[in-house]
């Protein structure tokens, strides 16, 4: 959407409107979260195609209305702690909007936005922003572009994580047939001791009961005590092992089909998310599911039960006393409310400083060599231990908090207790009631409040629960890239001549990397790119492996659309080196042959020797079984580089890509890989990037690209004749060459 829109607040809109003409058409409206003085407050920016209104704070705030051709210049400026929106006019005072830092990425898209049509360029603003508040409730959300807990709806969330138990449906039965055992033989207790009290213990009914059936009687209520005891042991035993079987069977049934997600998502979805907070998705939010699953869920279904069983015991028992009892119970009610909505803001809080400190430590322990190189230990410790202390300190504050939450319950309850006493005393007295009846209702009146503290709490943790949940079938719910498209075009035996045609793209689709890209490679020809670094070549080879799609224009392969070829088909027949070989832990052995399963010894070897990695594999103690750390640690760039090049070409790919493949190797090395991809290159098509201009002496032709374009075209000899950007940028590197030769 090729807009930028705040959702107004009441009363805005019709501001608005009002000063909108009628068929003005609103490009973008953002608020300011402060005020014109930079304090408190809020200000609200329309831009139209004619002009900029800016509104200030309050329905009696004045418009500040700008036609776009008064503008001199808009920009921002970066203040303490925030920033500013400054338009310049030019025959007026300058005016300035200041906001805070989270609003930073809006107010660029908007100064961008102004610039573009005070310039009288396309209108092209990024509307699809980081989201850090709730869209319905503008709560601070625990995580960038999170759900909101507070926004759930918990029925269809409960419905979602139910349904997972429908391939296990006799198992549910069990554990439905237990709970509803476990409820009834935890109720029937207090009707028995009611009844030894009355009949046994002081029989007030029938007077002419005799000592030996007193004891007989007294004998035979022990025992059924001891039945329902045993009975309520057997439930809670088949209860214990369904749900844990159950909850271990679901949660791996979502974290399963969350990873088979996750794997299958575009490089587009993990280009906008941190690494850990994905990771998170699959161990925390899912470990917090399952927790949910095992003490949550089974119990709302007991104390549910519970709740309506003691309810019917107590009114058949005595219904003015019920009601005598039940008087504390709007008070827990409430204060159960009033606590919960109060405790969420310590939690959303917690949750915060949680994702800060964890994010912190991953990066800091992935980047630990950085840290080392320059010493910065105590500065990572020490930024650790603010964010540290700040979880703490709202981790006490929770817990404080719900210190006091449960001794206030445990006095209303209390409240309840002496009720009975009192009234249920007095009606013992009066003869209205037997003392078996009292003490049962005392007995019921303790397991009344265990069920209600807990349906007090579970709503809290819940909200946690489910808000997890929801991260994770937002992910589920993410639509993956198209493998098994049944309209994709199957292209089993690619030729491999690729054309760009028009191309235009950007990671950001307001902010394009290459533009209008035309290019046709025969099948087997060898393309170099060159070019300074940050110009767009790596995203010309991404573009034909398909990671991203373009804006505009077409990629096709053989007269096909990228677009259209089953990816399946697409990616097994491209080899790529990447710029930044990554290798997995496990052997060289493993590694070379990751991309084709099943691969022989001899085929590893036989790529190994074509990427020139033979000899130094060999030279290693374990040979092709030598373990690689994580990421391949253990290795130099230039050994990675060679391995990774053997896992390209082990699947005899028909088109080739090598991103600098050979950018860590000393140039001896680099020379028999030079020779080696020759030979490699026969009858595919290759796209060679190399930042040593002298490797791509054998392509058929270059392609000089500058700031997303191509910039020249043409074979070496015909580049350098031309003296254009290719002789520039050689020349260069012959300077740099002759200083490193001097050197040495
Ligand atoms: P080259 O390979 O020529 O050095 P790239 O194609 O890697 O350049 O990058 C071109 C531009 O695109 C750079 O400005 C870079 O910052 C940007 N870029 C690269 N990858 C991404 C990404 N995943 N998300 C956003 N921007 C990117
Ligand atoms: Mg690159």
């Amino acid at each position: 959407m090729n807009r930028l829109i705040d959702q107004p607040v009441n009363g805005l809109a019709k501001r608005i409107s009002s000063t909108l003409a009628q068929d003005e058409q609103e490009l973008i409206r953002v608020e300011a979260d402060l005020g014109a003085d930079g304090h408190f407050g809020t200000q609200w920016i329309v831009v139209t195609p004619k002009r900029v209104l800016v509104y200030q704070e309050g329905e009696a705030g004045e418009v500040i209305d700008i036609p776009i051709e008064d503008i001199a210049i808009a920009r921002t400026e970066g203040l303490i702690g925030g920033a500013r929106l400054e338009i310049h006019r030019k025959d007026a005072p300058s005016v300035f909007v200041p906001f805070s830092k989270t609003q930073a990425q809006k107010f660029s898209e908007t100064t961008r936005g102004i610039e573009q049509l005070r310039k009288g360029q396309d209108f092209f603003v990024n509307g699809d922003l980081d989201k850090t508040r709730c869209k319905e409730c503008n709560r601070l959300l625990p995580e960038k572009n999170g759900i909101c807990p507070a926004c759930i709806n918990r029925f269809a969330t409960l419905g979602r994580i139910a349904a997972y138990l429908k391939p296990y449906k006799s198992r549910a039965l069990w554990l439905a047939g237990a709970s509803v055992v476990t409820t009834v033989s935890e109720l029937l207790p207090p009707i028995v001791t009611k009844h030894i009290i009355d009949d046994v213990l002081v029989p007030t009914v029938d007077t002419e009961v005799l000592d030996g059936d007193r004891l007989g009687m007294l004998g035979m209520f022990v025992l059924v005590l001891v039945g329902i005891r045993l009975l309520t042991w057997g439930a809670e035993w088949v209860h214990g092992w369904t749900i844990t079987w159950l909850s271990a069977r679901v949660t791996a049934d979502i974290r399963s089909q969350l990873y088979k997600r996750l794997e299958m998502l575009s490089l587009q979805f993990y280009d906008k998310r941190q690494v850990g907070a994905v990771m998170s998705r699959v161990t925390s939010d899912s470990g917090r599911l399952q927790d949910f699953l095992v003490d949550g869920l089974p119990y709302m279904l007991i104390n549910g039960l519970m709740l309506l069983g003691i309810l019917v015991a107590l009114f058949s028992m005595s219904w003015q006393l019920t009601l005598y009892v039940l008087i504390p119970i709007p008070a827990i009610i409430a204060w159960g409310v009033f606590f919960w909505r109060r405790m969420r803001r310590f939690f959303t809080k917690w949750m915060q400083s949680w994702s800060d400190t964890m994010s912190r430590v991953n990066e800091a322990l992935t980047g630990i060599r950085v840290v080392k190189a320059f010493a910065q230990e105590e500065r990572e410790i020490s930024v650790f231990k603010t964010r540290n202390d700040k979880l703490t300190r709202v981790g006490i504050q929770a817990e404080v908090n719900r210190g006091v939450f449960f001794k206030t319950m445990t006095l209303l309850t209390a409240v309840g207790v002496m009720i009975v006493w009192y009234y249920g005393g007095l009606e013992v007295i009066d003869g209205d009631l037997t003392l078996g009846t009292l003490m049962a209702f005392y007995s019921y009146m303790m397991l009344l409040y265990g069920p209600l503290e807990w349906f007090g709490m579970v709503n809290s943790w819940m909200t946690r629960a489910f808000a997890g949940a929801e991260r994770i079938f937002e992910i589920i719910d993410t639509p993956p890239e198209a493998y098994q498209d049944p309209d994709a075009v199957p292209m089993p035996n690619i030729t491999g001549q690729v054309k760009f045609d028009d191309v235009t793209f950007g990671y950001d689709k307001s902010k394009p990397v290459l533009h209008e890209i035309d290019l046709d490679v025969k099948q087997g020809e060898m393309i170099g790119l060159v070019g300074k670094s940050g110009v767009g070549k790596t995203t010309t080879v991404n573009l034909i492996c398909r990671f991203y799609d373009v804006d505009r224009g077409s990629i096709q392969i053989d007269g096909e659309d990228v677009r259209n070829i089953r990816l399946e088909d697409l990616r097994s027949q491209i080899g790529i080196v990447l710029q930044e070989p990554f290798l997995f832990s496990g052997t060289i052995a493993d590694n070379i042959g990751y991309g084709k399963p099943g691969a022989t010894f001899e085929q590893i070897v036989a790529a190994a020797n074509a990427a020139a990695a033979h000899d130094f594999i060999v030279s290693k103690p374990d040979g092709y079984d030598t373990v690689v750390g994580e990421r391949g640690d253990s290795l130099s760039g230039g050994e990675r580089q060679r391995i990774s090049i053997a896992r390209a070409v082990l699947h005899d790919p028909k088109i080739l890509i090598l991103d600098e493949a050979t950018s860590s190797v000393d140039v001896q090395t680099e020379k028999r890989i030079q020779e080696a991809i020759t030979r490699l290159v026969k009858g595919r098509t290759t796209f060679a990037i190399a930042h040593r201009l002298s490797t791509l002496r054998n392509a058929d032709r270059l392609l000089v690209m500058d700031a997303g374009r191509i910039v020249e075209m043409g074979t070496h000899e015909e580049l350098l004749e031309k003296m254009g950007a290719f002789y520039n940028l050689v020349q260069l590197q012959e300077e740099i060459s002759q200083i490193i030769a001097i050197k040495e």
